[in-house]
């Protein structure tokens, strides 16, 4: 019997090796990974340069107090404010940690310019947003906040996709509106540009902050972020999954606007953002940020979809919706989503559920179209056992 605690149904398998898209399991056998723990491996298993840079750095210093300042941790924030809306960046472990910042600054900022009545944020049926208890009741999913009371205040929930029910739902108390621009676990909802739009908007005008959750999109639609394409910019982004390529990473981006409460004593991390976690998160920026790298991420997703709209045209009935950009993608299933899951595992391929079911794609961002037509074939084959 495990001695872990039991909270995953886990697959019975282990891996002892990753080898870029693929993972070899114990009893040696090569599967085509699509999971990369869950969109964190963004290039992949031991991508060299990552490996390269993390050996670098285990050799000089892991862990130091944020006590102190510290050099990897200044160039990555600047790297990531020089490509991005934001004009500061604090570091954490995880996404909940970063969504958690997030909430804290927004309610900091109306606290600051003399507004603390402003301290509700509205959020969407469907999302997620993390386990930390605060995170949890701002998506209010009840399968994951059952038993978890007393319920965390300071969240009004509306419907996905319902402008009206924003409306009514933004008052005097309101401060925020947080949303994921691909809503990941609720089963890869692209949040259409002109709502996007339309969500800056209705900030703009009820004196609000726009949170745009990307923990799990930044980085893989083909723009750094998912939220670039719709033109606008949001107040505070909260980053994690991808962004330490497979490290514990987690960011919370801010405006200089934004960040007037946040001041020294206001909020912290033991290890939010220390060298190692920095080499990693550097790492990942050099290759991304390579000329033309995040253009070939848009183009790979493109022939993905087209693969995945032809399965989806030939079975009809199995396959609903191919949903998603980029490299991060959603088939919305006519079968049962785990079941077909299972079957790919025989063909050799891991996916992973989501809300609506659906299945999520994860290909890493080094993904090649070798890669991605083995994953189209395997996805077919399952699709005629199940016919
Ligand atoms: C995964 C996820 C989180 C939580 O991230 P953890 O690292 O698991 O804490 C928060 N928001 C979104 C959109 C996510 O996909």
């Amino acid at each position: 019997m495990s001695s872990v605690l039991g909270t995953y149904a886990r697959k019975p398998i282990s891996f002892k090796e990753g080898v870029g898209t693929y993972l070899i399991a114990e009893n040696g056998e090569k599967y085509l990974d699509f999971v990369q723990g869950i969109g964190t491996n963004i290039l992949g298993h031991c991508h060299p340069h990552l490996v390269k840079k993390i050996n670098e750095q285990s050799k000089k210093l892991w862990h130091v107090s944020n006590a102190f300042i510290i050099p990897e941790q200044e160039k990555l924030a600047k790297r990531l404010t020089d490509n991005t809306f934001a004009d500061f960046v604090c570091f954490q472990n995880s996404g909940t940690e970063a969504t958690e910042a997030s909430i804290k600054i927004a309610r900091k900022y109306f606290h600051k310019i003399g507004k603390p009545e402003k301290n509700r944020i509205i959020t969407f049926k469907g999302a997620f947003h993390g386990r930390t208890l605060a995170a949890l009741f701002a998506a209010n999913n009840p399968k994951h906040t059952e038993g978890f009371g007393p319920k965390v205040d300071g969240f009004d929930q509306v419907p996905f996709g319902d402008h009206e029910a924003i409306k009514k739902a933004i008052n005097k108390n309101t401060a925020a509106i947080m949303v994921e621009t691909i809503m990941g676990e609720g089963g890869i909802k692209v949040v259409p540009e002109y709502c996007i739009q339309g969500l800056r908007k209705m900030c703009d005008e009820h004196d609000l902050l726009l949170i745009l959750d990307e923990v799990q999109c930044a980085y893989r639609t083909g723009n750094f972020f998912a939220f670039e394409k719709s033109g606008i910019t949001p107040d505070i982004v909260p980053i994690a999954k991808g962004i330490g390529g497979g490290f514990p990473l987690g960011a919370c981006l801010v405006t200089k606007k934004v960040s007037a409460g946040m001041t020294a004593g206001t909020h912290g991390s033991t290890f939010g953002g220390n060298p190692l976690a920095m080499a990693a998160g550097n790492a990942v920026l050099d290759v991304i940020l390579e000329k033309g790298f995040l253009n070939n991420v848009e183009k790979k997703g493109k022939y993905f979809d087209q693969g995945l709209n032809k399965i989806k045209n030939k079975f009809p009935k199995i396959i609903e919706e191919v949903r998603g950009i980029g490299l991060i993608k959603g088939i919305k299933m006519l079968v049962d989503n785990a079941e077909f899951i299972q079957k790919l595992m025989k063909h050799k391929m891991l996916a992973i559920k989501a809300e609506e079911n659906v299945i999520r794609l994860f290909p890493p961002l080094i993904v090649n179209n070798n890669e991605l037509d083995e994953a189209i074939i395997k996805i077919e084959k399952v699709c005629e056992e199940v016919s």
